[in-house]
């Protein structure tokens, strides 16, 4: 059962995780206030609920987790999402990074490649107002249909950046992603300046679940 109630004791938990958020880096007052905004207990199933607003990563069934707050905030930052902007996120899993974007503005589509966590997460999203287009399939090779893209975001690892992705990125646009081993991922942001010129940088290293599929790993 999942509890639609924000309370003041969830507000001040939320409120501790974006000062946490604030110390270890995050700037982006904008993402900062989307994370205050958004009940992150809502995402968790009741057993959980009391660890909503750790700064963790949490399982979400199908062996798939919602990412640390401070991962998503990371990821947000980087991505400079700006109003409008018709971003993709691949790996929907839980729905919540694709819920801060939604908060930041953004035309959100997000592709998951589970068909159980796509019904539920599709479902679950529109139940709380939250305006996301949902596509099921395998994220590494982008939406070709939907493309071209102002800024993607990759929440799972990848052992490559994938090309479908980089030729989905409008010029200007931005693409962040983690790319490594199974285990340990650099994040990596990638600017399209032209359309033969890229700039990347290299940030922290993070652990994502394994990205499947064609561009991807080919098993779990
Ligand atoms: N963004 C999510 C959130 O806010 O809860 C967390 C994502 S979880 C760390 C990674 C997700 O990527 C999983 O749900 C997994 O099923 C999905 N995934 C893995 N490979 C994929 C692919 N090729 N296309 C789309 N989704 C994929």
């Amino acid at each position: 059962m999942l509890k639609l109630e924000d309370t003041y004791r969830h507000k001040g938990q939320r409120n501790a995780l974006v000062k946490l958020l604030e110390k270890k880096g995050i700037k982006d007052a904008n993402v900062l206030q989307a994370i205050n905004t958004l009940p992150r207990h809502f995402f968790f199933d009741t057993a959980l609920d009391s660890h909503a607003y750790e700064d963790k990563a949490f399982p979400i069934g199908e062996g798939q987790t919602i990412s640390q707050p401070y991962t998503v905030a990371f990821q947000s930052e980087l991505l400079e999402v700006k109003p409008g902007d018709k971003v993709l996120e691949i790996g929907t899993g839980s729905g919540y990074q694709a819920a801060i974007l939604y908060l930041l503005g953004a035309e959100v589509h997000s592709i998951e490649y589970q068909k159980k966590l796509f019904d539920k997460t599709k479902k679950f999203l529109s139940k709380l107002g939250i305006s996301v287009h949902f596509y099921f399939g395998d994220g590494s090779q982008g939406i070709p249909t939907q493309a071209p893209f102002d800024k993607i975001i990759v929440t799972a690892g990848a052992p490559i950046v994938p090309t479908s992705l980089l030729k989905q990125l409008k010029v200007g646009g931005i693409l962040v992603i983690p790319v490594g081993d199974r285990k340990t991922q650099k994040m990596m942001k990638l600017i399209k300046k032209t359309e033969k010129k890229i700039i990347q940088e290299e940030h922290d290293n993070f652990a994502f679940v394994p990205l499947l599929g064609e561009e991807g790993w080919k098993s779990r």
